[in-house]
């Protein structure tokens, strides 16, 4: 495949014919997907606007728990900065500590994450197009079979095919800090700041002297997160900041907070943040994301092999992964109608009550709904 002037990929008939499958998007969940295909003899084009994978990937961060990531089927080890053992939650004075004394999840290198993902995807068969951006119109003159939208929150292949919007995203705001003074390198800090409506502050260490801090900010009316930022920092909760250098720019995202309402349209589906398949409560997309595009790639062979209809895919997704997100989308109303005020009051309860010690040995980042039937089955 060649890339024409402008970045555009140049479309010749002898790929044509190879070409079963084309994703737009060569993030982790397109990546997944795209190995996961070529793993089952399933041709497969990814076409990504950016030059190289993983460009621009810490914008994020990369806070995965250990069976989240082992869910991925990737290769990941060489990629972890760091290992995490719980959480600190503060909102006013008030902290709730939830330690393991196991590691729960790991802090990734989200770029190098990202080439490792790439590495075992083309190794694998599939077909990655670098700095080929594609427009709404490009997108709609597309004529394979399948066409899969893994391009990110705002999502071109979304709005190509006319998929309903999402109702709810969090503007995010990060920045690293070195020569910090980390006291605990294996805990993160998350923080209900009235910076942060309806979501929250977060400090993650990569190390015992480097830790990012982050911000996230939603709901109607203007807002600006880098603004937002500036408030948590200088509030000094963040106490794992203090005395360190900030280092490089920071970087303003988005995390969408709800799923779409439609994700499978004729022979176009979405995946991953397109699809807005993120926990609400963390903001966390890796590992559902990476989940729902097995999911995909079990309906697409199925479509491609017997024929069956695409829409599978919804079904199929929305019946394994839809009540652990809506439970996670619930978290996420509650402490968002809570705000700072709310959650002192309720970590001073949940202290009261014995919620960190239950929270370190039956918590579950990623699916809650085990920790509640522990809790309910006494
Ligand atoms: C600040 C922040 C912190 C986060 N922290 C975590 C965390 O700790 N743990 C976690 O699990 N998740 C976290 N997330 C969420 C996580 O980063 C995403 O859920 C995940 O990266 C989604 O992957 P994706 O492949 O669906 O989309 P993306 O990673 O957004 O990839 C989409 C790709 O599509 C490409 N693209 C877009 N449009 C086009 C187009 N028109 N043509 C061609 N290519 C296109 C882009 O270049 C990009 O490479 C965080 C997100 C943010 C913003």
């Amino acid at each position: 495949m060649d890339i024409a002037p402008g970045g555009n990929p140049v479309r010749r008939s002898g790929d044509q014919m190879n070409r079963n499958v084309v994703i737009i998007g060569a993030g982790i969940v397109g990546l997944v997907l795209a190995k996961e295909l070529a793993s089952r003899d399933i041709g497969v084009t990814v076409y990504d606007g950016k030059k190289e994978v993983g460009e621009g990937a810490c914008k994020a961060s990369g806070v995965v728990s250990v069976g989240g990531i082992e869910g991925t089927g990737m290769e990941y080890k060489d990629a972890i900065m760091n290992e995490l053992r719980g959480a600190v939650i503060s909102a006013g004075r008030r902290k709730l500590e939830v330690k393991s004394d196991s590691v729960k999840a790991y802090v990734f290198d989200r770029e190098r994450l990202s080439r490792m993902f790439y590495r075992q995807a083309v190794d694998k068969g599939a077909e990655v197009v670098l700095g080929a951006r594609m427009g709404r119109e490009e997108i709609r003159k597309l004529e394979d079979p399948v066409i899969v939208g893994a391009d990110g929150a705002v999502s071109t292949v979304a709005s190509a095919f006319g998929f309903p919007g999402i109702n709810e995203y969090a503007l995010t705001y990060k920045k690293e800090y070195r020569e910090a003074k980390v006291d605990d390198k294996g805990v993160v800090g998350v923080y209900f700041d009235r910076s942060a409506k309806r979501f929250f502050g977060w400090t993650i260490p990569y190390s015992d002297s480097v830790v990012e801090a982050g911000i996230g900010i939603s709901g109607n009316g203007r807002r600006d997160s880098s603004t937002a930022f500036r408030k948590f920092i200088s509030s000094g909760q963040a106490k794992e900041v203090e005395g360190g250098k900030a280092h490089g720019r920071g970087f303003a995202s988005l995390i969408p907070l709800r799923t779409r309402s439609i994700t499978a349209l004729g022979n176009v589906i979405l995946v991953g943040d397109a699809a807005g398949q993120v926990k609400s409560s963390t903001g966390g997309g890796i590992v559902f994301g990476a989940l729902c595009a097995k999911v995909a790639a079990d309906a697409i062979e199925r479509h491609m092999r017997n024929g069956n209809s695409l829409a599978a895919y919804e079904a199929m997704w929305r019946k394994r992964y839809g009540r652990e997100l809506a439970i996670h989308r619930a978290v996420h109303n509650a402490y968002s109608l809570l705000g700072e005020g709310g959650m002192e009051g309720f970590l001073r309860m949940g202290s009261a009550l014995g919620l960190g010690g239950f929270l370190s040995r039956h918590g579950d980042m990623d699916h809650p709904s085990l920790m509640l039937k522990r809790l309910f089955s006494g």
